[in-house]
């Protein structure tokens, strides 16, 4: 049997960890590119950030992956790398739009032009979907985003439909609702919600300031979600793919599950701007602060995950309350 190789764009992130983890579990042998001196800790906190499966190549520049697709040729080509941020998009669409579109696009040529026999996998994002669309959306529902980071995720996703349907390239688009998981950083609300809930229980202190908790999303866990993104590039045909649990929770539902996980009780308080959770001895443990609130904020698209269900072999979905618990404990463990 030949080994698989894939190469990973970003590798060091949350999704490039966990995927590449799966796939040495699976023997694929990894190619890595990264910044010289890279953050190597999420690789680190699973346990292959010095495995020989992975080969660290340094560039300098994204026109550095010609020639790295040129020379390995690899079987599996997984585009992770991007400004993953909604919240902070607002504040530098130009650069947003370079790095999650432009930089898309010539990996595309690339692979086309080097390597056409590669399966190519992009991270589009739920992002792109109108927003106020009722029912769960569909891979074929009105792409419509409100914000730089579902423009550009939008028109990289378009070009990945171009090069598939034109000019026959196995490409496709992994539609990626929110996922979650230990290795988030602290931008996202999931991590901020368990790690100071970890730190009031343990040690108490300032309540926690979130912004809209009536938000709510179609969180999943991403150690389940590398599973379907690696079953999207074994089909016999590219396609499109949600990558979603079709169910939605609130961030107050996250911020209960949280304490819950800690048998800590809470109740709620108050609405909108004035709403507050307090512990049983009386004491606010979570407040609300409009800065924390975003413009337009996508707030209740759900994604219908039947498509992946249906192709993925090794199909199973952590529940909400099971990951949250998880990461909550996480947190709770790194405090001393
Ligand atoms: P995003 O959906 O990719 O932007 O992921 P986030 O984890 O940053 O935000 C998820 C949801 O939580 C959004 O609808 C936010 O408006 C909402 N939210 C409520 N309070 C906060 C907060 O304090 N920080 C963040 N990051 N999001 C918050």
């Amino acid at each position: 049997m030949t080994t698989k190789t894939a190469l990973i764009t970003g590798i060091t992130g949350q999704d490039g960890s966990l995927l590449a983890h799966y796939l040495i579990s699976k023997s694929y042998k990894i190619i890595a590119p990264t910044r010289d001196n890279p953050d190597k800790s999420n690789l680190e906190l699973l346990g292959i950030d010095d495995k020989e499966n992975i080969n660290f190549l340094v560039y300098s520049q994204w026109s550095d992956f010609e020639a790295i697709i040129s020379q390995h040729k690899p079987t599996e080509i997984y585009h992770l790398a991007a400004m993953s941020h909604v919240g902070q998009s607002h504040e530098n669409p130009q650069k947003v739009f370079d790095v999650n579109c432009n930089w898309t696009l010539e990996l595309l040529s690339y692979t086309l032009q080097h390597s056409p026999q590669s399966r190519f996998f992009f991270a589009s994002s739920c992002e792109i979907y109108r927003n106020d669309i009722a029912h769960p959306v569909t891979e074929e529902d009105e792409k419509k985003p409100n914000n730089p980071y579902g423009i550009s995720k939008l028109s990289a996703h378009q070009m990945v439909n171009y090069y598939r349907q034109v000019k026959g390239l196995y490409a496709c688009n992994g539609v990626l609702f929110n996922h979650e998981s230990e290795l988030r950083p602290n931008s996202f609300v999931s991590k901020k919600i368990c790690s100071h809930v970890a730190r009031i229980v343990k040690h108490g202190g300032e309540p926690l300031t979130l912004g809209n908790i009536e938000a709510k999303k179609d969180w999943g866990y991403a150690p389940d979600y590398v599973k379907y993104i690696y079953s999207i590039l074994q089909q016999p045909h590219a396609h499109n793919y949600n990558v979603s649990t079709s169910e939605l929770h609130s961030v107050k539902d996250m911020v209960d599950a949280a304490f819950s996980a800690l048998n800590y009780p809470i109740s709620w308080q108050g609405k909108g701007i004035n709403a507050q959770a307090i512990n049983a001895k009386g004491d606010i443990v979570v407040s609300i602060n409009e800065k924390y609130f975003r413009p337009l904020d996508n707030r209740f698209l759900c994604g219908d995950n039947s498509k992946i269900k249906a192709i993925c072999q090794d199909f199973s979905q952590t529940p909400f309350n099971q990951w949250v618990k998880s990461m909550t404990t996480h947190e709770w463990n790194l405090l001393d």
